[in-house]
Formats: C-alpha cells, sequence, structure tokens
C-alpha cells in the first residue's frame, strides 16, 4: 500500500492550518485518520488534493478542509456526542471518532454504510455506530447531542434534529434552494426552545434528500432542483420555518417576540378568526408589546364604530350613550368572548397606570361593515358640538337610510335611482368632517378624530355597496384599501413613534404595509 503520511500532514498544513483552521484536536485528527482508505480504488492518489472526491451512488467524500471547517464550527470537543448526517466514505466520522467519545452517523444507501462500517472495523475505529436511514429525524434513541453535522443540503434546518439538539448544542447544515450553492448555517440550541443562527458563507453541498429535506424525485435524476416546480412541500417549508414556543401561559411565550420589539407593524394574522388558544396567545403577545416595548394601537378586523365602544372603555373615556350596542353583525362571536372581554379589561387596568392619559393604547376597528353604526355616530357628535351641522348630516346621510338596515341591496337600488346624489352627499359629509379636523386640530382629539373616521367610512362604504352589486374583486380590494388607510389615518393620529399590533388578515393589510416601509413582522 503507498505510504501517503507525508502527503496527508502537507494537506493538513498547507490545506487547513494555512486556511485559517486552529484547533489543535481537528488537525490532529485529520493528520491521523488516513483518507486514502475512504476513497473508491484508483483514486488514493488524490485522497490528499484539497477537493471532493467522487464515491458510489453518485455521492461524493467532502473536500478535506471543509470537514475540518464544519468541525471547528461544531467546536466539537472530547467527550461530546455527535452525530454525523450522511455518513458516505465515513471518512468525516472517522475524523470525528478521534477527538470525541461517541459518533452516531446515518446514510440513506445501505451499500455505502456498509462500505463506511467495514473501513471502520479495519481500522480500529470502534466507537462509531452507523446506520441506514432517513437522517434527517436524527437518531432520537440517543440524543441529546451536543453537536450534529449534516453532509447535505436541505431546505432548512430539520426540527428533529433541532430537537435532538441539547441545550448549548450546535448543529452545521448547508441550507439552500440552489442545486449550485448553499448556505452554511450554525444553529445552536440556547434554551429548552430558543435557538440562535449564523450564516458562515456559501457552500455546495450533495441534496439531502429525506422526509425533511428534498423529495427524491426533484432532484436526484438531474442534481438539479427544477426551477419551475416547488421543490419543498407546505409542510416541509412550515416544518423548516416554525419554532417551538412554550405554553401560551407561561411568561417566555410571549418574551419570544421581543425580537420584534423596533417594529413600527406587527401583524398577527393569518387566523384572525380562530381558537381559544389562538386568541389567548395572541393577545399575550399584544400585551408583552404594550406593557413592555410601548405599542399603543391595538388595531382589529372589527367594525370602527363597534370598536370604538371598547377604545372608550379601555381608555376611560366618556361613554357615549347614544350609541348602539356594538358587534351586532354576523359573526357577533367574533369579538363577543372571554378571551377578547379578558384582554379589555387587562387593557383597561393597564392603561390606569399611564401617564400621560394621551399615551394610553386604545382599540381600533379597522373595517367597514357598520355603516348605520358609523352613520349615528358622526349624528351623536356633531349633535353634541354643533347641531346645525348635525342637521345638515342628517339631511345629506337620510339618503343611505332606506338601505341602513340592509345595504347590501344598496347597489341594485343605487342603479335605478340617482345613486350619486347619495355619493356626492356622503362625500360632501366626508370633506366637512376633515376640514373640521384641521381647523379644531388638538382640541376634542379623539372623539373628532373618531367622528372623522366613521365620516370616511360611511363615504368608503356607500362606494363599497355600489360597487358590490356588481361583483368581482372591486369591492373586496375598496375594503382592503379602507382597512390599511384606516391603519395609516390611526398611526398618524397617534404621533410619528406609535407602533401597532394589528388583529386581522394579514390580506388585507399586509401587502400594502410591507410595500410602505418594509417593516412588517409576524
Ligand atoms: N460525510 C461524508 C460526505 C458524504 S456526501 C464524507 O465525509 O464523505 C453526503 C451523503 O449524505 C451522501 O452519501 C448521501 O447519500 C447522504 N444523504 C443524503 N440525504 C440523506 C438523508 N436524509 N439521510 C442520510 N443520509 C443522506
Amino acid at each position: 500500500m503507498l505510504d501517503l503520511s507525508r502527503e496527508r500532514r502537507r494537506m493538513v498544513d498547507v490545506h487547513l492550518s494555512r486556511r485559517g483552521i486552529h484547533d489543535r484536536e481537528i488537525l490532529e485528527a485529520m493528520r491521523e485518520v488516513p483518507r486514502e482508505a475512504f476513497v473508491d480504488p484508483g483514486y488514493e492518489e488524490f485522497a490528499y488534493e484539497d477537493g471532493p472526491l467522487p464515491i458510489a451512488e453518485d455521492q461524493t467524500i467532502s473536500q478535506p478542509y471543509i470537514v475540518a471547517f464544519m468541525l471547528e464550527m461544531a467546536q466539537v470537543n472530547p467527550g461530546d456526542q455527535v452525530l454525523e448526517v450522511g455518513t458516505g466514505s465515513g471518512y468525516a466520522a472517522a475524523v470525528i471518532s478521534r477527538i470525541v467519545d461517541h459518533v452516531y452517523t446515518i446514510e440513506r444507501h445501505a451499500g455505502l454504510a456498509e462500505t463506511a462500517r467495514r473501513r471502520f472495523e479495519k481500522l480500529g475505529y470502534r466507537n462509531i455506530k452507523v446506520r441506514t436511514g432517513d437522517g434527517t429525524k436524527g437518531w432520537p434513541e440517543a440524543a441529546p447531542f451536543d453537536a450534529i453535522i449534516v453532509a447535505a443540503s436541505g431546505p432548512g434546518a430539520p426540527l428533529a434534529l433541532q430537537q435532538q439538539l441539547d441545550v448549548g448544542g450546535r448543529l452545521i447544515i448547508p441550507v439552500g434552494e440552489d442545486p449550485e450553492e448553499q448556505r452554511l448555517l450554525k444553529v445552536t440550541r440556547t434554551g429548552a426552545s430558543t435557538y440562535s443562527e449564523e450564516d458562515f458563507g456559501a457552500v455546495r453541498f450533495v441534496p439531502l434528500i429525506g422526509e425533511e429535506g428534498w423529495r427524491e424525485d426533484d432532484r436526484i435524476r438531474t442534481g438539479r432542483a427544477p426551477s419551475h416546480l416547488p421543490t419543498r412541500s407546505l409542510p416541509q417549508m412550515i416544518g423548516a420555518a416554525v419554532e417551538p414556543l412554550p405554553e401560551i401561559d407561561d411568561p417566555a411565550f410571549a418574551e419570544a417576540f421581543d425580537r420584534f420589539a423596533e417594529r413600527r407593524l406587527v401583524l398577527l394574522g393569518e387566523a384572525s378568526h380562530g381558537t381559544s388558544e389562538f386568541y389567548r396567545a395572541r393577545a399575550a403577545i399584544t400585551r408583552r408589546l404594550i406593557e413592555k416595548h410601548g405599542f399603543a394601537i391595538v388595531a382589529v378586523e372589527a367594525d370602527w364604530p363597534d370598536a370604538a365602544a371598547i377604545d372608550r372603555y379601555v381608555r376611560h373615556r366618556r361613554h357615549s350613550p347614544a350609541a348602539v350596542r356594538p358587534f351586532q353583525r354576523f359573526p357577533a362571536w367574533m369579538w363577543r368572548n372571554t378571551e377578547v372581554a379578558a384582554f379589555v379589561d387587562w387593557l383597561r387596568n393597564h392603561n390606569q397606570r399611564v401617564r400621560p392619559s394621551k399615551h394610553r393604547a386604545g382599540f381600533y376597528g379597522l373595517d367597514i361593515y357598520n355603516m348605520s353604526g358609523s352613520i349615528a355616530a358622526v349624528l351623536d357628535y356633531l349633535d353634541r358640538v354643533d347641531p346645525e351641522a348635525a342637521a345638515i348630516a342628517r339631511q345629506r346621510y337620510g339618503c343611505l337610510t332606506p338601505w341602513q338596515k340592509e345595504p347590501s341591496t344598496y347597489g341594485r337600488a343605487a342603479l335605478s335611482s340617482g345613486y350619486r346624489e347619495c355619493e356626492e352627499a356622503v362625500l360632501k359629509q366626508c370633506r366637512d368632517m376633515l376640514a373640521r379636523q384641521i381647523e379644531h386640530a388638538g382640541k376634542d382629539g379623539a372623539e373628532l378624530f373618531d367622528a372623522a373616521q366613521n365620516a370616511r367610512l360611511i363615504a368608503s362604504a356607500e362606494r363599497y355597496y355600489r360597487v358590490m352589486y356588481y361583483g368581482g374583486s372591486q369591492s373586496w380590494n375598496l375594503r382592503d384599501t379602507h382597512m390599511f388607510e384606516t391603519l395609516q389615518h390611526i398611526l398618524d393620529a397617534r404621533g410619528p413613534n406609535a407602533r401597532a399590533v394589528v388583529w386581522a388578515h394579514n390580506s388585507h393589510i399586509g401587502e400594502r404595509a410591507l410595500h410602505r416601509d418594509g417593516n412588517l413582522a409576524g
């Protein structure tokens, strides 16, 4: 047999030490393991070039530098328990076995696993266990691991592997869609349910095929991800993105959202109408953002005048006796439930302590559907502050009176009768209210803002119901636009540093919010 020990020492010196690998244990292990014993017959003389080499099943033995680099990233120490996914030739596992006490390695191709097993035996490396199977699921019986090294690139860090890390444990994995280039990630488990992630730059690996990797038929034939087809199933994508969270009532649950503390908008969709658990989780996150991070707006997918009743309550403002009973419209359960009630009471208590009172957190509705409630609110406001203006407004809104109970029939009627009159009337009223707002800037703040917002809503709703009659997407877009603009008005009204938590389907405002300030979270 060729004596390649000189080449081996040279490889460690030239390709590893001089390229920045400093860990003594790693360098020593790489001086010891005969890489030539892990390449296919005929390739021995290339064993100490710093490059990958082909092995059976169309796979490769990793480049020595990358093996050393991954081990250094993983900070492997004597005494560690290490899992490797992608045994391949067995070379990396052999190197690891010279540093730590126990190595577990998984290979999906039985033939490769068997060859590697024979190599370890021949070399007398007895602290390596080899298994054939899908390494994306890890090796639960041997967990937890101090380090997990994945030698093939997947769509994301498999959840099972993250969960099999000990606290403080490190997972090293190449990740990315592009078969030519992926990112080498290090995921560190920092706590029972917390992880941190670092990116160590571009690399190129063979694909990780498995339940939490790629699908075999996508990639293996060509070795390329088809550019026109999704390469990951939805569960895979969700699996790659999710993080386990503590129980909702555990204080650590809401703390996990502190990372969004600096955002202007936190959108807690996608399920604005959900289960009790979802409502409690949403409330816990919102409480934390308000209490610890100064958020002062909760904007929800409820009608403006209805939410305004809650807003008056939580901000200790005057109850409006004229207002009709809020939250009557279907689906009433969406807001009339114990979880929302508990949150509302919490907010009222919290606000009690907030000084000055203008900094109290408010509760606002973004939606458009309670036109009659908005009309009543505008009239109520004007009756109190300007009875003459109230009389004019009453006349203008009178145009809509026949449809207030059943606004969805308005569109049809508007076709035949002179709807333009109605449109003109509500727009005039809206303009008047906005002019009043400018005129009285600074005075009567919350009350006038509420009334003006109702006037806006009536104008949007008039169009909405008219357009709805024709069907199609226009009315839907109109509603979404109204919701987003309402959010903007609330932010403007609450000042330059105002920050909002939004409880609405993200589709209503997420897109626009993203385009507006690229500052979207959640
Ligand atoms: N560590 C090896 C590198 C092997 S290349 C060495 O030093 O030579 C990556 C290996 O991962 C291939 O052998 C491939 O078959 C294997 N692989 C891909 N997906 C896998 C999966 N889900 N589970 C286990 N092995 C996998």
